[in-house]
């Protein structure tokens, strides 16, 4: 009942039924009124012709009618009366049953007593009836009236044939267009079928499902739109689990060394006090190592959500020095020659938060992966509507193969090295995701001269900020 092919269908069903019911009824009722309109007419002429060969008789009687209408031609109508000024019958074309002497006070003859013409029609029993009668008048004076009456079944057999053709025009027209409809409404049930089928195996997990929906109507179309949607949805969740599997894999590492550690301290007879201070002192790092993770993780799911802090403008250098202050301290422990420049007026939109944590990973990165002895330069400007930030070294660059991948997260060129060095491999996914949510753009690539190159593009504020 609530299906939408029982309702196309019932419609279909409704429109035919209106569209019959008009085809058999309104050609009928307009050749039927045609015949009445016609008859009436003619019928009302013959009697006009009967009226005037009469006139000039100042009486009527039996005789003188029966002699003014011995004259009258053949009419080929069924029956004529004639009848005096009072309804006495005069003259009666029927020879059984004649009603000459007797009163015939039918509607029409009292109508043209009374100095009218009339006239009615009817169809009933596969035959017209008409009737038509007029007054005889003589000086102005009403002396009697003439009446005719004609049965016809030759144009009510028309009509009826009409009727019968119409039938079964209507018969087949219907049978024809039921026909269709019921394909067509089960064509375009069947594709809104596939499609819900479609959109459940997708809502029940299987994103590999597709609609597959023929043609090129807008149903089909919404298949192709679904699949699209379908297609997007599979890349996000493989997505999904990609670092569902890989943030688990991440925190396994450190939380296994940390019991392996604790287990080694425990089981140890008679562990030196050195040996445990070192255990204790690793089991510090595996731990600093997990919130450096799960602190990259939460800030990737801020960025994952949507939800930003309101921004603001934000001028860039006074963030530059204050990571290059902090940097400078861990370049130097790790004889890496850290210089920055920077010129312009640099300010975004976005937080100060952000900003630093943008800077920091990259010069962090840069520090991390240039080696000993290695030098890094940071440069600040703007350019058009950009501002701009490179991060440049001289270390050992990135393969190009792996230069596409690079921000994507847990990507590591080589997971060990990154490791030891510290890291998390989010630090370029954050850097990434931060630069983007605020309409900026970050890219990588290699040194002519070696070394690796970052950089990131912000919408420029005109007017400056704090
Ligand atoms: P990680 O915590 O491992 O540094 P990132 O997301 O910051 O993670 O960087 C991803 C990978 O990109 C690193 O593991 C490293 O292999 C490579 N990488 C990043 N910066 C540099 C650089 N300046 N020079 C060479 N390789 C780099």
């Amino acid at each position: 009942m609530h299906s939408l092919q029982f309702r196309i269908g019932l419609s279909y069903i409704l429109v035919l039924l209106g569209v019959l019911l008009l085809l058999n009824t309104y050609p009928l009722l307009v050749s039927e009124d045609l015949v009445f309109h016609s008859k009436t007419v003619n019928l009302q002429n013959s009697v006009s012709v009967m009226v005037n060969s009469l006139s000039g008789l100042s009486v009527l009687t039996e005789e003188n009618v029966a002699d003014a209408m011995s004259v009258v031609e053949e009419t080929g109508l069924s029956r004529i009366l004639v009848t005096d000024s009072a309804g006495r019958v005069l003259y009666d074309t029927r020879e059984t049953d004649s009603a000459v002497g007797s009163y015939a006070l039918y509607t029409e003859i009292v109508q043209a007593l009374m100095g009218e013409d009339a006239s009615s029609c009817t169809y009933r029993g596969a035959a017209f009836r008409s009737r038509a009668s007029s007054p005889v008048l003589y000086q102005n004076q009403i002396i009697g009236a003439v009446y005719a009456y004609e049965y016809d079944t030759d144009q009510a057999a028309l009509l009826s044939g009409l009727q019968e053709n119409l039938l079964r025009l209507s018969a087949v027209a219907g049978v024809l267009v039921l026909a269709l409809s019921l394909i067509l409404s089960k064509a375009l049930t069947r594709k809104i079928g596939l499609l819900l089928t479609a959109i459940q195996k997708v809502r029940e997990g299987s994103y590999s499902h597709r609609a597959d929906i023929p043609g090129r109507d807008e149903i089909a179309r919404i298949g192709r739109e679904f699949n699209s949607l379908t297609d997007r949805l599979q890349t996000t969740e493989a997505a999904r689990r990609r670092f569902v599997s890989d943030a688990s894999h991440e925190l396994k590492t450190p939380l296994a060394a940390i019991r392996l550690l604790s287990d080694s301290i425990i089981q140890t007879d008679c562990i030196d006090l050195d040996t445990t201070r070192e255990f204790v002192s690793d089991i510090g790092r595996e731990a600093e190592r997990l919130s450096r993770i799960t602190e990259d993780l939460l800030r990737l799911t801020r960025l994952d959500s949507g939800v930003l802090e309101p921004p603001a403008a934000v001028e860039v250098l006074p963030v530059l020095e204050q990571v290059m202050r902090m940097m400078n301290l861990v370049a130097q422990e790790k004889n890496v020659d850290l210089t920055y420049s920077a010129s312009g007026d640099c300010a975004v939109l976005g937080t100060r938060d952000e900003i630093h944590q943008v800077i920091y990973n990259l010069t962090d990165n840069a520090v991390k992966y240039c080696g000993s002895g290695g030098s890094v330069q940071v440069s600040l400007f703007s350019e058009k509507e950009d501002v701009v930030l490179t991060v440049a070294d001289n270390g050992g660059g990135i393969p190009e193969a792996d230069l596409p991948r690079i921000f994507e997260r847990f990507y590591r060129v080589d997971k060990a090295r990154s490791r030891a060095a510290g890291g998390t491999g989010l630090g370029l996914a954050i850097v990434s995701d931060t630069v983007k949510r605020r309409g900026g753009a970050v890219e990588a690539a290699n040194r002519p001269g070696g070394g690796a190159l970052f950089t990131v593009r912000w919408p420029r504020l005109e007017g400056g900020g704090a």
